[in-house]
Parts: C-alpha cells; sequence; structure tokens
C-alpha cells in the first residue's frame, strides 16, 4: 500500500533510445512508479543518431539486429513488414538484408512509446535538465529549461552523447563559415558549395554520413579525409553463419592475449566460411565479460593501442553508404590521409591546413575550402559540456570514468561518487557508462543494458518503500521558480 500511495518518482534524463527504451521497459513492468522523461526534442527515442532527416543515413546493423526489446530480437523487422509501405525503396542490400534510414528506426521507437504517453505510464516534459540540487527531504530537485522544477526520487543519466569537441589546431576557425563544427548540423552541410574541396577531420561513421550527405546533394568536389592512421570504417560482409569462438571460458586477462584469441578465432571462422565480421559479432555479444576481465592497465593499454583497430571493425558501414565511398574512391574524388593536424589558416575564402604526414617528419599543406569534423562525441568532457551533469559533478554525486568513457558507475550502473561510494539515488544508463562496460554504443547494447537497469529498478521501486518508507516523497512538484543557486 505505501508504494501505491507514495509512488516512486523516477526521472530519466534523456530521451535519445537509451531514454526512450528505458521507459517502455519500465512501463511495461506496471510499477508502483511515477515515470519522466526529461528531453526537448518532440519525440521520444530519437536522440541524435534516430533524429537524422537525411535518407542517405541509413542503420548500420540489419533490421533483424535492431530492436528495443533485447528478448524479443526481431521486434523492428517485424514492425517493418507490417508496415510495407514505408518509404525506404534502397533498404535492401545485395545480400538480402535490411539497412534502414535511421529516421525509421527512430519512428518505430517512438510508435512503440506512444501507447504508454498516451495512458500516462510515461509522462514527456519537452525541456532540459539544467541545473540539479538536493531536495529537502534526501531526492534530488531538479530545475528545468523552462524554469520548472522536479523531485527525483531515482535519477537515471541517459544524456547520450555529447557533442564532438573542436580539435584545438581549429579554434582560431570556430564561428566561421568554412567549417562545419558538428556533422549533425544539417543546415551548415546544405551550405557546402558543390565544388568545394573539403577537408573531413576523422574517419569513422561520421565522416561517411558526412559523404554520402555531400554526396546526395550532388558534391562534385574533392573530398580529403585526414585520420592519425588513414584507417576507416570497413563494410558488412556477407551474410554469416554464427561464430562459435568463446572468449568468456575463461577471459583473457591481457590484451596481447586477446589479440592472438581474436586471430585464431578470425582463422577458424574463416575455414568454417565466414569472414571476420562473424568474430565480431561474437566479440560484441561478450564483450561485458572480456572487459570485466581486464584491470586498468590492460583496459588503458587496449585503448591506446587497439581501440582504432576495434572501431574501423566494429562499426561498420551499411553497405549502400560504402557503395557511395568505394565509387568516389575509384572516381579519385575521395582519398583518406593518416596524418596529424598541425594548424589551419584562413586564406581567401577557405582555408590552409598543415598536417604531419604519418611516420614522417616533414608537413604537407593543402587549401581546402571547407573543413568538417567528425571526430566524434568528446566522451571525456561529457561533465563539462553537459550543465545537468555539471551540476552533480558539482555536489560530488557523479564522477568522470578514470579512462575517459563517460561517468564511473558500479557493475550495474549506479553512479559511484566523489568518495568513490556507489548511488541509491543516480544510475547510469547508455553511452556514458561505456567505460564499465567496454563495449556500450549500438543499440541492441543499450537496449539489454536498459533491460537490467529496468529489473534493477523494479527491485528498488517494489522493495524500496517497504523497506525504507520514509524513503519514499508525495508527487512531483511543480511551479515556476527562480533558478537554484
Ligand atoms: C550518428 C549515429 C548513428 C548511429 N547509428 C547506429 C546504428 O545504425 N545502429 C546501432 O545499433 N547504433 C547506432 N548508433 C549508436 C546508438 O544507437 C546510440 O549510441 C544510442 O542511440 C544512444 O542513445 P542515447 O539515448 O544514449 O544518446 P543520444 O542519442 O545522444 O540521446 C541523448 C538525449 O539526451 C538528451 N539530453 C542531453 N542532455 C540533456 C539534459 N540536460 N536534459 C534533458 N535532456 C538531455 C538529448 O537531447 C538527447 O536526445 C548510432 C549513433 C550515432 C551517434
Amino acid at each position: 500500500m505505501t508504494a501505491i500511495q507514495n509512488p516512486l518518482r523516477i526521472v530519466i534524463l534523456g530521451g535519445g533510445f537509451t531514454g526512450a527504451s528505458l521507459a517502455w521497459q519500465l512501463a511495461r513492468m506496471r510499477l508502483p512508479v511515477r515515470l519522466t522523461v526529461v528531453e526537448p526534442r518532440p519525440e521520444l527515442g530519437r536522440g541524435l543518431a534516430y533524429s537524422a532527416t537525411d535518407p542517405a543515413h541509413r542503420l548500420n546493423v540489419p533490421a533483424h539486429r535492431m530492436s528495443i526489446d533485447p528478448e524479443n530480437r526481431s521486434d523492428f523487422a517485424d514492425w517493418l513488414a507490417e508496415n510495407p509501405d514505408l518509404p525506404d525503396p534502397q533498404a535492401t542490400a545485395p545480400n538480402g538484408d535490411l539497412y534502414v534510414q535511421r529516421a525509421l528506426f527512430g519512428r518505430y521507437v517512438a510508435e512503440r512509446l506512444a501507447p504508454h504517453l498516451a495512458s500516462g505510464a510515461v509522462r514527456h516534459i519537452r525541456a532540459r535538465v539544467s541545473d540539479v540540487a538536493h531536495g529537502a527531504n534526501g531526492d534530488l530537485l531538479l530545475l528545468l529549461s523552462d524554469d520548472n522544477r522536479i523531485h527525483a526520487d531515482l535519477l537515471v543519466l541517459a544524456s547520450g552523447h555529447p557533442a564532438p569537441a573542436l580539435p584545438r589546431p581549429l579554434a582560431g576557425l570556430a564561428g566561421s563559415s568554412q567549417l562545419v563544427a558538428d556533422p549533425g548540423d544539417a543546415e551548415a552541410l546544405a551550405a557546402v558549395p558543390q565544388q568545394a574541396r573539403v577537408l573531413i577531420l576523422g574517419a569513422g561513421l561520421s565522416a561517411a554520413d558526412a559523404i554520402a550527405t555531400l554526396d546526395r546533394q550532388g558534391h562534385a568536389g574533392q573530398i580529403t579525409c585526414l585520420s592519425r592512421r588513414g584507417l576507416h570504417a570497413r563494410g558488412q560482409g556477407a551474410a554469416e553463419h554464427d561464430s562459435q569462438a568463446d572468449f568468456t571460458a575463461p577471459p583473457a586477462r591481457r590484451v596481447s592475449d586477446l589479440l592472438r584469441r581474436v586471430r585464431h578465432a578470425i582463422v577458424d571462422d574463416q575455414a568454417r566460411g565466414n569472414g571476420w565480421h562473424a568474430t565480431f559479432w561474437r566479440l560484441r555479444a561478450q564483450a561485458p565479460q572480456i572487459w570485466a576481465a581486464l584491470d586498468m592497465t590492460e583496459r588503458r593499454r587496449f585503448l591506446r593501442h587497439l581501440r582504432v583497430w576495434w572501431d574501423v571493425h566494429r562499426y561498420r558501414l551499411a553497405p549502400q553508404t560504402e557503395a557511395v565511398l568505394a565509387r568516389l574512391t575509384d572516381q579519385s574524388r575521395l582519398e583518406f590521409v593518416a596524418g596529424h593536424l598541425l594548424d589551419a589558416t584562413r586564406r581567401g575564402g577557405g582555408v590552409d591546413v598543415r598536417w604531419r604526414p604519418r611516420g614522417r617528419s616533414q608537413p604537407q599543406q593543402a587549401h581546402f575550402d571547407r573543413i568538417i569534423v567528425t571526430t566524434g562525441p568528446a566522451q571525456d568532457r561529457c561533465i563539462d559540456a553537459n550543465p545537468a551533469l555539471g551540476a552533480l559533478a558539482r555536489l560530488g554525486l557523479i564522477v568522470p570514468c578514470p579512462l575517459g568513457l563517460g561517468l564511473a558507475t558500479t557493475e550495474i550502473c549506479r553512479a559511484l561518487d566523489a568518495q568513490g561510494r556507489a548511488s541509491n539515488r543516480i544510475l547510469i544508463a547508455g553511452p556514458l557508462a561505456r567505460g564499465h562496460l567496454g563495449e556500450l554504443t549500438g543499440a541492441p547494447e543499450c537496449a539489454s543494458q536498459t533491460s537490467q537497469i529496468a529489473r534493477e529498478i523494479a527491485r528498488h521501486a517494489l522493495l524500496g518503500p517497504i523497506l525504507h518508507p520514509a524513503a519514499t516523497r508525495p508527487a512531483v512538484t511543480a511551479g515556476h521558480t527562480p533558478p537554484l543557486s
């Protein structure tokens, strides 16, 4: 009875895929909680990845592996089959797998959540959390960008990917028309002239998205991608049987052993007619156990030496995007260059750029009309980049992950505070918890993690008020009040 009269107030900060999938899982459990998602975007579930409006931006994972429900892996593929009129005629890859436009996945997640929003099981507040303070009753008080305040007994941080940081040599170009500082800025990309010589910093999936956008816009100029090693994301390969490789029994304690085992597994998979892609699916599935077995020194070793190789094999191109890159490369309009950016100076309508090619001491220079930064989310500055996380850090309630991969958490995703204690009030969901789990970027991994968090919350919501009745509070209060100090 106590639990029903005083429902636990759960606030999810951020309603991208992570926040939406957690809200969906909690709503289905019909817990005695009051569930609020604070997210400025109009629809829950889209976030950074699935707000994409460019039809050239596709899922890089086949539809049958994408789902909001980790217990029903085919849910998205089933939804697509139920909606055969969806406008994506180029979705089918040569091997028959579907790589649909990312916007469609966003629509699917929003539709799955819609009944729970309509029933009131989930409340969406369209605002940003701009400040946080301790509430009078031991809860948390959140100040929203619309000047309302809400209380949270349990706060789940699902604020996802911070914006990319501007590389230091480009600081002098900030705000100039020659610089596209955020590849998610569709307007800035649309303004790139068709004949422009373009330098893209970075060579991962965001670079591939930017190239696909330029190509769709009819871009005819030269594109150079500069990254430290000149590597770029790999393609998908043919349809595979599942790999039988086992990296968990027991998991390697050293990165060098892990690398040896991966190489052997790839050889075995190839002998069975699979490509390395199958081995990587297996690695991805077993990543939490693999990561857990490595100590901090070995994790750092992985990040220093192997991360770039992991990234280009793990974060693969949709076949349609791969085809664009291959065509432009064949036409000598796209090149991948390995080097270290030194400086960039405005001249005329463009920019003179100097970089040191990898393995050489003599810098190289070229003139570009536009520079697009695709160096990825600045996970190491997630606290500085988000006022809500900044406020929590100032209160000593969260601390950065020592590996620079988001926030420090326990294995069940409770935030670690400045004293190293596991929080009872703050949980971390999605890519912000990557440092602890190793691999937590793709939608399938985020859905698995939110499912675990939902089970954890269920325990808290059902037992917490009974075991600690004083810890529950009256319902949310909202009103126009001055900012928190
Ligand atoms: C461009 C891109 C393409 C991707 N493509 C794929 C793919 O094809 N397949 C796949 O499996 N994975 C893909 N991923 C990875 C994966 O789906 C994402 O990592 C996942 O969507 C993470 O979602 P999120 O909700 O944690 O983060 P985000 O999408 O970043 O969403 C976080 C949300 O939090 C909100 N927020 C932030 N701060 C506040 C605040 N203070 N107050 C209120 N709200 C706040 C933001 O508005 C945002 O909507 C892609 C990722 C990106 C970036």
